[in-house]
C-alpha cells in the first residue's frame, strides 16, 4: 500500500512560518522599520515604545513618504520600490531589496500605516490585522509615514512564548538604535520607552555629541578620531577610546561595513589587536569603525537578516583596523606629550626593540639564583654602595632634552625634572610594561631554572583536573609542574625571573580566570592565556613599590622605559607617569596671580 507523508501548507500558515523567520522579535521590527525610514530620507525619525516593543511600536519619520497606491502594496509579498531585477543587487544603495520586511510584518502583527507624499494632499491611512485590510481612508499627516504595530504574534504563540524579558528585548533594541544613531548622527533620533524619553539625539556633524547623546557617561571625552586610511577598494574611518578607557564587554564595539551595522569577528580581532597590550586583560574599548569596500569583496547574504558578512579577504580588513588603531592611539600620545610640554616618550611608530634589562632591585635579585644574559651588576645590589641621588644634568632621555632625576618618592614613584614639568613615574608600572614587552619579544625558548627545592602547592582537586590541559602552556611559558597528589600540584622549574611562590600564584590567577571563560573557543582561550601568563609573569617579576632604587636602577628603567611599546601605561592599563607643570604648581602656590609673579 502506498502511503503519502508530504503535503502540501496551507498557504497562510506557510507565510506566517516564512514571516517568523524575517522577523523573530520586537528589535528585528524597530530594525526594519528604521531602515525604512532612512531608505526613505527621512531627517527625523521618533519611536514609541511599549514593553520593549512586545505590545507597542510606533515609528514616525519625514522621509518621502507613500502614494496611496504604493501603501496599499507595500505590504505585499516582495514588494520593494528599490530593485527591480537581480543585477541591481550589485549597485543596491539602500537596506532594504527584498521587499518582505512590511509583508512579515504584517503577518504577525496588526499594522496602521499613515503616509503621504509631497505631491499628494491628504495622507492615506490603511488597517490591517494579520495581514487582512480592514480599512483604507484618508487621513491628514505631514510628508513622511507613521506605522504602528500592536498584538506581535498574537497568531504565532510559538514566536510570542520565546520573547525575553522586557529588560532583555529592550536591551536588543538599545543596541539597534545606538547603531544607527552612530552611523547617522546627522538623523534626528528620538525614542520613547513607557512614554518617557530614552534617547534624545538630535543631528550632529560631531561623532562625541553623538557619543554624548548616547552614553552617559565620560566616553565623548575619550573619543579619539582615526585619521581615514584607505587601501585599495578599502577605506575605514570612526572612532576609538583613548588607553584609559576601558569597559567590561563589547557593547560600545560596533563595526559598519559599506553603511550596515554588521558583526564579524576579523573586524573584532583587528581593533582589539589595535588595543594589544594596551588594555587590561579582559577588558574592552569603545570603537565605532566605518569600513566601505568594494562589495564584490564581500558576502552580505550569508545572515538572513544581514547582520553577519564574510569577507573575501579578512585578514586585509583586519590589518588595516590594527594599524588604525594603533596609529591613533600613538598619536594621541604623541599629541599629548607635545601639549603638555615633556617629550619623553616615543609614539609607537618610532618604537625599538626592547634592550636587556639591567633593572635588578635587591628584592628582585635574591629571587634569581642566576642570571647569565645579564652582564653583572653586583654594585647595584649593594646597599651601601648606592650612590647618592644627585641630579644628572644632560642626561638625554628620547627627544635629547635634559632632564634630571629628583629621585624617589615613598620607595614608589621616580619623580624626574625636566624643563618646565615634574614627572613622576609608577616604578612598578613602568617596569611591569618593559618586562611585559621583553617577554613577548622573546620568540626562543623562556630561560627556566630548575628548582633546588620544587614547590608544593594545594589546590583544589576539580582545579588540578583542569590545569591538566594546560600544562603545556605553562610550560612553554617556563613553568613546569606535575600533579602531586589529588590535591597537591609540585612546581619544579619557573622563569629566571621568577620565584615559585610567583609561579603558584599565577597559577591560580590562570585558573580562577579559566573558571570565569568558559565560553571561548580554544584559539582565543590559548591566545588569552598567553597575554595573561605574559601579563602575570611581568607583574610577578617587576619591582615593587617600596623596593628602593638606586640612581641607576632608576635610570635603568627610565632608558628601557622610553624604547619600549606602549611605555604609556603597564600591561593592565594603569598609567605609568603623570606629570605636573610648573604653571599648575605655581597656581596652587598662588605664585602667578593676575599676572604679577610675587617673590618671597
Ligand atoms: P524593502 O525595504 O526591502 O524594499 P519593505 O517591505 O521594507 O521592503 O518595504 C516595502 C516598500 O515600502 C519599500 O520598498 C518602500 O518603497 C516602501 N516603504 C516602506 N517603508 C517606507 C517609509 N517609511 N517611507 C516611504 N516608503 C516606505
Ligand atoms: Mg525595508
Amino acid at each position: 500500500m502506498t502511503t503519502q507523508k508530504i503535503k502540501i501548507l496551507d498557504p497562510a500558515e506557510a507565510i506566517k512560518i516564512a514571516a517568523g523567520e524575517v522577523i523573530e522579535r520586537p528589535a528585528h521590527i524597530v530594525k526594519e522599520l528604521i531602515e525604512n525610514s532612512i531608505d526613505a530620507g527621512a531627517k527625523n525619525i521618533t519611536l514609541h515604545l511599549q514593553n520593549a516593543g512586545k505590545n507597542f511600536i510606533k515609528i514616525t519619520d519625514d522621509g518621502c513618504g507613500m502614494s496611496p497606491l504604493d501603501a496599499k502594496l507595500c505590504f505585499a509579498h516582495h514588494a520593494t520600490s528599490k530593485i527591480s531585477n537581480v543585477h541591481d543587487l550589485q549597485t543596491i544603495a539602500t537596506y532594504g531589496f527584498r521587499g518582505e520586511a512590511l509583508s512579515s510584518i504584517a503577518c504577525v502583527s496588526n499594522v496602521v500605516l499613515i503616509t503621504k507624499t509631497e505631491q499628494e494632499k491628504a495622507a492615506t491611512s490603511i488597517k490591517l490585522e494579520q495581514a487582512k485590510l480592514i480599512e483604507q481612508t484618508q487621513t491628514s499627516h505631514p510628508t513622511g509615514t507613521t506605522l504602528v504595530i500592536s498584538h506581535l504574534f498574537d497568531n504565532v504563540p510559538a514566536r510570542k512564548k520565546f520573547l525575553k524579558s522586557d529588560e532583555t528585548e529592550w536591551n536588543l533594541i538599545v543596541t539597534i538604535i545606538q547603531a544607527f544613531a552612530l552611523r547617522y548622527p546627522n538623523i534626528n533620533f528620538k525614542i520613547f520607552h513607557h512614554d518617557t524619553m530614552a534617547f534624545n539625539c538630535p543631528a550632529t556633524d560631531k561623532i562625541q555629541t553623538r557619543s554624548a547623546q548616547l552614553w552617559n557617561n565620560n566616553l565623548h571625552e575619550q573619543l579619539l578620531e582615526l585619521e581615514p586610511a584607505s587601501e585599495g577598494c578599502i577605506t575605514i574611518s570612526g572612532a576609538i577610546s583613548d588607553v584609559h578607557y576601558a569597559r567590561f564587554n563589547r557593547g560600545q564595539i560596533f563595526t559598519f561595513v559599506n553603511n550596515r551595522w554588521v558583526k564579524n569577528s576579523e573586524l573584532l580581532k583587528g581593533i582589539l589587536k589595535g588595543y594589544d597590550g594596551v588594555l587590561p586583560l579582559q577588558k574592552f574599548p569603545a570603537a565605532f569603525i566605518f569600513i566601505t569596500i568594494d562589495p564584490q569583496e564581500i558576502d552580505i547574504n550569508i545572515h538572513p537578516k544581514k547582520e553577519e558578512i564574510k569577507f573575501l579577504h579578512p585578514s586585509v580588513v583586519q590589518r588595516m583596523i590594527e594599524l588604525s588603531v594603533k596609529n591613533c592611539l600613538g598619536m594621541q600620545i604623541k599629541k599629548k606629550l607635545e601639549d603638555d610640554a615633556p617629550k619623553i616618550l616615543p609614539t609607537p611608530a618610532t618604537f625599538k626593540a626592547p634592550i636587556i634589562s639591567k633593572i635588578i632591585t635587591p628584592a628582585r635579585a635574591a629571587a634569581m639564583p642566576q642570571i647569565p644574559e645579564l652582564p653583572s651588576f653586583d654594585p647595584f645590589y649593594q646597599e651601601e654602595n648606592y650612590p647618592p641621588p644627585t641630579p644628572q644634568i644632560n642626561t638625554t632621555i628620547y627627544d635629547d632634552q635634559p632632564y634630571s632625576i629628583v629621585g624617589q618618592f615613598k620607595k614608589t614613584y621616580i619623580m624626574i625634572e625636566k624643563s618646565e614639568q615634574l614627572i613622576i613615574i609608577d616604578q612598578h608600572a613602568a617596569h611591569e610594561r618593559i618586562l611585559y614587552q621583553r617577554f613577548k619579544a622573546q620568540k626562543t625558548e623562556v630561560a627556566t631554572v630548575q628548582l633546588l627545592f620544587p614547590h608544593i602547592a594545594k589546590l583544589p582537586t576539580d582545579e588540578i583536573k583542569i590545569l591538566h590541559n594546560y600544562q603545556k602552556l605553562f610550560k612553554d611559558h617556563g613553568i613546569l609542574f606535575d600533579e602531586f597528589s589529588e590535591q597537591e600540584i609540585i612546581i619544579q622549574a619557573t622563569p629566571v625571573e621568577m620565584s615559585a611562590q610567583s609561579a603558584e600564584d599565577i597559577i591560580k590567577t590562570v585558573l580562577q580566570w579559566l573558571q570565569r571563560e568558559q565560553n571561548l573557543s580554544d584559539d582565543e582561550l590559548f591566545a588569552e592565556l598567553h597575554e595573561k601568563v605574559l601579563a602575570e609573569k611581568a607583574c610577578k617579576a617587576a619591582c615593587k613599590a617600596g623596593d628602593a632604587l638606586n640612581h641607576e636602577q632608576m635610570q635603568n628603567i627610565l632608558n628601557e622605559l622610553q624604547v619600549t611599546q606602549n611605555n604609556f601605561c603597564c600591561p593592565h592599563g594603569r598609567p605609568t607617569m603623570w606629570s605636573l607643570s610648573c604653571k599648575e604648581i605655581e597656581k596652587h602656590f598662588k605664585r602667578d596671580y593676575a599676572g604679577a609673579k610675587f617673590t618671597f
